[in-house]
């Protein structure tokens, strides 16, 4: 089967791997010059299964508004007539209860955890380096009114799989030293101890690396234009003016994906959400994270990858605006110093990428809109913990081949 795959993000190049391995003839159409360049290119490194939680949840809207109202606030929105951000937001508003929260996320968690298995077995099949680390995530909480919320649903994650343990302070500081030298206070933590870390960019790059090894043909600097249907299939997509043409196509363009689908008339619910990241040298801080830190009250990741730091956070729904706002930078450098202590960000550059999300936070994996049309888009927050298994799944989608019954929820139907 000739497949054409479009967007060379985390997303697009596990789907190339996946499907060049089944035997698959695969090309990838990136309109940048390399993969990895899009959002997946300085997200915050962390694999997290304990994350997978969607946003949409009963009490988010109350929560939104003491967000917006205070200083630091991890969120931000710019007030907007955008349709599509309307019809999001309904969708959205219409998945924040009990039920759709608890459905949501037993999706997010199975697919994540198919995800981290799958990485695992790759990283031993091929050796892949990048920057991995297997030493867990922390999240910590500074008051006991916070750790009280955070910890007051981990039942429901043990019966979904997650190892889930409550620290004290003492403890948190056993697992992470680094803390010591910082300034926020401390009431306990969280510690998934199976959660792990890596360099997204790293790994898109040496995974399509290995992909063109099973014969995969990797194509840049292809801005793709629009599909051009037959009937019920697909017939070409148009890239740069020229037409491609394949047995099946995969939309795998993040956030950009509603755009092109649009121009056969049907459009998926995904909607950006801004996040931003800062990177310095690790040995320009007076401590560092041994492996993931989850703040739980700025909802800043703080990272380790190799000799690297990572900090990363925000959600700010803005469209497609890609600013650099010096105030976020201020505010990860300063939950990062709070917890870590004083580190030289002098010539750390803020970076912005644009989570591809959908209302109830899961992807959209399967057969879309035409026979020979297939996406994988919408990861969100999420899209590196789930590329493997959300690549693996879709080949087996396209193949015909069986997949866990776990994920059945995850396939569109
Ligand atoms: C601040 C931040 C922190 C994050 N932290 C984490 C984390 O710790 N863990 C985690 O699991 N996830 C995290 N995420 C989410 C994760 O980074 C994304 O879900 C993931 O990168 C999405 O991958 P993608 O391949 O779908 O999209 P992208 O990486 O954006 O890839 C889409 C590709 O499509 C290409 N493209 C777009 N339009 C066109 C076109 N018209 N023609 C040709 N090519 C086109 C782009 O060039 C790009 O290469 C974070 C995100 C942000 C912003």
């Amino acid at each position: 089967m000739k497949v054409i795959i479009l967007g060379a993000g985390v997303i697009g190049v596990t789907s190339a791997y996946f499907l060049a391995e089944q035997g698959c003839d695969v090309t990838v159409l990136d309109s940048q010059p390399g993969p990895g360049l899009g959002t997946s290119f300085a997200n915050a490194g962390e694999i997290t299964p304990a994350a997978a939680a969607p946003w949409a949840s009963p009490g988010i809207v109350g929560q939104l508004a003491r967000w917006l109202m205070s200083e630091r606030s991890p969120v931000a929105i710019r007030p907007s007539l955008d349709p599509g951000l309307l019809r999001w937001v309904g969708a959205f508003l219409g998945q924040c209860n009990a039920a759709s929260f608890q459905r949501n996320r037993a999706t997010m968690v199975a697919l994540s955890r198919y995800s981290r298995e799958q990485l695992g077995e790759l990283r031993e099949r091929t050796g892949i380096a990048y920057d991995h680390g297997t030493g867990g995530s922390l999240h910590l909480f500074r008051t006991a009114e916070e750790l009280d919320r955070g910890t007051s649903d981990l039942e429901s994650l043990r019966q979904l799989g997650l190892a889930a343990e409550i620290l004290d302070p003492a403890q948190c500081l056993l697992v992470e030293p680094g803390l010591a030298k910082g300034s926020a206070a401390m009431a306990g933590g969280v510690r998934f101890a199976e959660d792990e870390t890596g360099d997204c960019y790293l790994f898109t790059c040496a995974l399509a690396e290995l992909a063109a090894t099973k014969g995969a043909q990797f194509l840049y600097g292809k801005k793709v234009e629009r599909l051009c249907r037959d009937g019920a299939s697909i017939s070409a997509v148009v890239a740069n003016g020229e037409h491609h043409t394949a047995d099946a196509y995969v939309v795998c363009l993040g956030s950009h994906s509603p755009a092109l689908l649009g121009t056969i008339g049907r459009s998926p619910l995904i909607y950006p959400v801004k996040g931003y990241s800062l990177s310095i040298d690790a040995r320009r801080a007076a401590a560092a994270p041994r492996s993931t830190i989850m703040d739980g009250r700025f909802k800043v990741a703080v990272t380790r990858l190799g000799d690297r730091i990572r900090i990363g956070g925000i959600a700010a729904l803005c469209g497609f605006d890609m600013s650099l706002p010096e105030r976020f930078r201020k505010s990860l450098i300063a939950t990062y110093q709070e917890l870590f202590g004083p580190a030289d960000f002098a010539d750390a550059r803020l970076w912005s990428g644009l989570r591809p999300s959908t209302p109830s936070g899961c992807p959209e994996i399967g057969r879309f809109a035409a026979d020979n049309l297939y996406i994988n888009a919408g990861h969100g927050t999420l899209g590196w913990t789930m590329a493997c298994g959300a690549g693996r799944l879709l080949t087996s989608i396209m193949t015909g081949a069986a997949y866990p019954k776990s994920l059945d929820a995850v396939v569109r139907r």
